[in-house]
């Protein structure tokens, strides 16, 4: 490709003591607590609302927050549910047993409360938050970052901050400043999620949706036979929230695939309806609401962090001095294409790959939120540093809440005591975080984080 260098001067705002881009799980977290431990924070997000997949993708059901014993995932993540709950924002059938206790149940809310309330817990945390703004580059040098280059409707500026917290799913800021990512070849494909009202569910609930789509799938019903369904969850009274259609082959890093991904979705929702309507009790009447507005993402950039947490580490169930979260969730990685061979390896994963107990949890440890000798910059949420395998578990939004919060303390820590990421004192991170009411039940704790990067060792692409 042919290149044109663009030399222009822009307006430099205010200075901040973190900028966060993206405002998804992750970048709501590390704001709110950053904003209520009393830094000045900005946050952007390059859509119309706070919340990420969970409000512009349309994802609206938390992954399990509990171990069948006890809820493991406290802090803002916590907060968020508990306060949904209250207002009236969690359909008739979700009971706080689904996140305080249960094992492998997901809580499904509406996509307009959790909007509103991000609002509200941004607000209330003094955040400054700059919707419908996007980060476009940054400048950074020798493992720190100087400032973010942003582009809004008053074109663009240069903001000088402290710290920053890349929380964009995709690792933007950390692969625009230039810290080295893995991208996997065979990455999982996406799904554009949608709405859809007037679904009986006291009908509809009754029956295997999987059965009926091998039947329609024989029956030559789909121009794509996906027999990998999420499904149909009840979302409302009768509303339905539809994971379903996979974007096979659309890698969300490449722009023009993006749109074909979002246009094959739209194409895809049309024939998910008909099939819902013509072969699901209690959906005769069902309509589609609306598509979502961001494509349903599972996996781009991941990056090289000072510790890669890998799978060898999630089947010992293994616990870390520095560890800022514990988690049970399986290891959730879908089909990649619609072949039989694949479908019978996405179900033996499901069955069986290292799945955890009732009881059982693995710790997140801090290194995965820090690029490997980086200064000032975290990385939290999906884009985290781990493998593919342990990624298919902790990609999900409770997971990177739990990252966001971390990274939003971890900075102010920083801030006060001039520690850098890299060599953040842990101990006293952990014990921050326990007070935030997060479950961090390690005995054993360690100034110094847990390190260890196995790129080198593993089959996939360093992206620099
Ligand atoms: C189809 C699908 C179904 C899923 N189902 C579930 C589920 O049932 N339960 C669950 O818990 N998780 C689920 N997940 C996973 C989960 O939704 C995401 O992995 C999670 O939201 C990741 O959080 P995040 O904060 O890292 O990123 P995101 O939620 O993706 O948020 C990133 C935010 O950054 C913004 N952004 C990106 N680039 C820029 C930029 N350059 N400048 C400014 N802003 C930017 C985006 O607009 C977005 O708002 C699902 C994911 C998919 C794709």
């Amino acid at each position: 490709m042919a290149h044109y260098t663009l030399t222009r001067e822009i307006p430099k705002t205010s200075a901040y003591d973190i900028v966060i881009a993206g405002g998804g799980p992750a970048g709501t977290a590390a704001a709110i607590v950053a904003g209520r431990l009393g830094a000045k924070v900005l946050l952007i997000e390059a859509t119309g609302c706070l919340g990420g997949m969970g409000t512009s993708g349309l994802v609206t059901a938390f992954d399990p927050m509990a171990n069948g014993e006890q809820n493991l995932v406290g802090g803002i993540m916590l907060e968020i549910v508990e306060t949904m709950y209250e207002r009236g924002q969690l359909p008739p059938h979700v009971t706080p047993e689904f996140w305080r206790r249960k094992y492998h149940c997901w809580t499904q809310f509406r996509a307009e409360g959790l909007k509103q309330l991000l609002d509200d817990m941004t607000q209330d945390a003094g955040v400054e938050v700059l919707l419908f703004t996007t980060l476009v580059d940054v400048d950074a040098d020798e493992q720190s970052v100087n400032g973010a280059i942003i582009n809004n409707i008053e074109g663009f500026h240069y903001v000088p901050s402290k710290t920053f917290i890349d929380c964009t799913g995709d690792a933007v800021l950390a692969h625009l400043a230039g810290v080295p990512c893995r991208t996997n070849p065979h990455f999982m494909p996406g799904t554009l999620c949608s709405l859809h009202a007037g679904v009986d569910w006291d009908r509809a609930a009754k029956h295997s949706q999987q059965a009926l789509l091998e039947q329609a799938i024989g029956a030559g019903h789909f121009t794509q036979p996906d027999r990998h369904l999420p499904g149909l969850t009840r979302a409302g009274g009768q509303l339905g929230y539809l994971n379903g259609g996979h974007l096979f082959g659309k890698n969300a890093l490449n722009a023009r695939e993006r749109t074909e991904g979002m246009i094959l979705g739209r194409k895809l929702v049309r024939e998910y309806v008909d099939f819902y309507r013509k072969y699901m009790p209690g959906c005769e009447n069902m309509e589609l609401v609306c598509t979502a507005a961001l494509m349903g993402v599972r996996e781009t950039r991941r990056i090289v962090g000072e510790y890669e947490l890998c799978f060898a580490d999630y089947q010992a169930r293994r616990q870390f001095p520095d560890q800022i979260g514990v988690f049970n969730k399986f290891v959730d990685i879908h089909v990649r294409d619609c072949s039989d061979e694949e479908y019978a390896r996405f179900q033996h994963e499901m069955s069986d790959i290292g799945r955890l107990k009732q009881g059982e949890c693995f710790g997140i440890p801090y290194g995965i939120l820090v690029p490997k000798g980086w200064q000032n910059l975290w990385v939290a949420g999906r884009c985290n540093s781990s493998d593919v395998m342990v990624h298919g578990s902790i990609r999900v939004m409770p997971a990177a809440a739990m990252m966001g919060q971390a990274a939003g303390t971890a900075a102010v820590q920083a801030i006060q005591t001039g520690q850098t990421a890299c060599a953040l004192d842990t101990e006293r991170l952990v014990f921050s975080l326990r007070d935030q009411g997060a479950y961090l039940p390690q005995g054993t704790l360690c100034r110094e984080m847990t390190r260890r990067d196995v790129s080198q060792d593993r089959g996939v692409n360093n992206e620099v």
